[in-house]
């Protein structure tokens, strides 16, 4: 969680919402990193999870590991609860823990609003690990937001 605060810290300087992510890989060492990258590309799906998910298959692939997208053992660390797209990445890509840190009570997809991770009907369930540093990882959002309001 320390890495993943320090790249949403990172994303400060384009401006970003501060939220970060970590993959790590099945050998325990860290596979990639993500932070929100909307405003650097003006993408709108550049959220962390998917930065860190999309380089954590391609580091997989280069090594020559796996299929280079399954990421089967590997864990995501991130510092807000993911939304409906990046759930839904997470089940696509197979990932198998999920740890977290704030809760998004507006747009959660892991338990706030939906539970993607652990929806009955698809058949990838997700080990889940709430409420890690939340109260650090809440607070880079409302000191993010509260700044904002101030311009
Ligand atoms: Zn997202």
């Amino acid at each position: 969680m320390d890495l993943a605060l320090a790249e949403a810290r990172a994303a400060l300087a384009t401006d970003d919402v501060p939220i970060g992510a970590v993959v790590i890989g099945p050998d325990a060492k860290v596979l990639a990193t993500g932070r929100n990258e909307r405003e650097a590309h003006g993408d709108p799906t550049a959220h962390a999870e998917l930065v860190a998910i999309r380089a954590a298959a391609q580091a997989l692939r280069d090594a020559g590991r796996g299929d280079g997208w399954r990421l089967e053992d590997c864990t995501l660390v991130v510092t807000l609860e993911p939304c409906a797209m990046c759930a839904g990445a997470i089940v696509l890509s197979r990932i198998p823990k999920v740890i977290f840190g704030a809760w998004d009570e507006k747009a959660g997809a892991v338990g706030s609003v939906f539970d993607i991770l652990r929806e009955p009907r698809l058949n990838h369930w997700v080990e889940v690990y709430p409420g890690v540093r939340k109260e650090e990882c809440a607070a880079l959002l409302s000191d993010f937001f509260r700044a904002r309001r101030r311009d």
